[in-house]
């Protein structure tokens, strides 16, 4: 049985093994003041850096979930209002979190074949704290490139960059100079069980939420940041979540390596479906098509009668989301999906779909 759920997505064989070695090597109750723990989170932050080529100077920090992240960020990172760029559910989904907590906050709703003209936003404004993207729209299957993150950030005046990254951080190189917080949980790029987000924050960020200095919540990044200093948090962290990113973390390939992998094995799908099936990539526009989760559309009756099928052959495809639940269905390219899946399913579309 392979899932290609796009989250909670496929984990690593290899998690059954780590999840043994935390129960013998005593992690479960492993006191989180200790000098072990704190060990651990310092090699945990040192790896991820290592492997996702994160700069030196960013701070990493521990949360639960994405979600957690975008109520964090409007805590602690927007004293006025945020403004949310966004094509689908979950960056609109942010916005309707952050708008709950800052109701001055503005969104701009794009489509899922457009490139937003950075020129013709509503930017700058100097109200604005944080200017908010979704890297991966996980919802619809698309991306937005370095290019325009780039001429977004050179756009800013004083706001900060913020990117929801949680279903390519960790499958994607990402830039992370061009942006000032970047988040995601593992259940996606990481290939590991839900319950553990991160995000990772450039120096100018830690100076904005150090002077905001916002302190009502057990969250509140100044919070963290203080805790952080010692390799701690504010209450008892998530330890065997941390021991498996370790642990995942040290038997990875670099960011780059496993990027071109995730490349390539996306050209070939969308190659694939952009000739020979009945269906067709969910999204036209090969500038906005995602590297780590593909959408497929088709009428309602094809789209489930290719679930159904897939699935007597142990293969699980994921649902479409929300408006597009009835009409496509999603295919997740994470990393911890083997090749030997991906062949099994361009086989099945070839044999029953050409
Ligand atoms: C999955 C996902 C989320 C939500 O992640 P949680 O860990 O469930 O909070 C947020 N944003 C994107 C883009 C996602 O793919």
């Amino acid at each position: 049985m392979y899932t290609f759920n796009p989250g909670p997505s496929a984990v690593y064989p290899e998690v059954r093994n780590y999840l043994t070695a935390a129960y013998d090597e005593g992690w479960l109750s492993a006191p989180h003041r200790g000098e072990r723990f704190t060990g651990l989170m310092r090699q945990t932050i040192e790896e991820l850096k290592k492997k996702l080529n994160i700069p030196q100077d960013y701070t990493v920090f521990f949360l639960s979930s994405a979600t957690e992240c975008w109520e964090v960020l409007a805590q602690s990172l927007t004293p006025t209002k945020s403004f949310h760029l966004y094509s689908g559910a979950f960056g609109e989904k942010w916005y309707e979190y952050a708008k709950a907590l800052r109701p001055a906050c503005t969104g701009y709703p794009f489509g899922i074949d457009e490139v937003p003209d950075v020129a013709a936003l509503p930017l700058p404004d100097d109200e604005v704290d944080m200017v908010c993207i979704t890297q991966n729209e996980t919802s619809n299957a698309t991306q937005l490139r370095d290019g325009f993150i780039l001429n977004l950030y050179n756009r800013l005046g004083g706001a900060l960059l913020a990117v929801d990254a949680t279903s390519s951080l960790g499958g994607v190189q990402l830039k992370y100079i061009k942006a000032d917080v970047w988040f995601a949980s593992v259940q996606k790029c990481f290939g590991l069980p839900a319950g553990l987000g991160l995000m990772v924050l450039s120096p100018r960020a830690v100076a904005r939420f150090r002077q905001i200095n916002e302190r009502s919540h057990y969250n509140s990044l100044t919070a963290q940041y203080e805790k952080m200093l010692n390799y701690q948090t504010t209450h008892t962290p998530n330890v065997l979540g941390i021991y498996l990113l370790y642990r995942v973390l040290q038997d990875r390939q670099p960011i780059k390596t496993v990027h071109q992998h995730l490349l390539d094995r996306a050209t070939k799908l969308y190659d694939y479906f952009d000739q020979a099936t009945q269906l067709k990539p969910l999204v036209q526009n090969p500038e906005t098509r995602s590297t780590t989760v593909i959408g497929l559309q088709g009428p309602p009756q094809l789209i489930d009668d290719v679930k159904r099928r897939a699935l007597q052959l142990g293969l699980q495809l994921g649902n479409g989301y929300g408006n597009w639940k009835p009409t496509s269905l999603r295919i997740a390219n994470f990393p911890a999906i083997p090749d030997a899946a991906f062949e099994q399913l361009v086989q099945f579309f070839a044999k029953e779909y050409a």
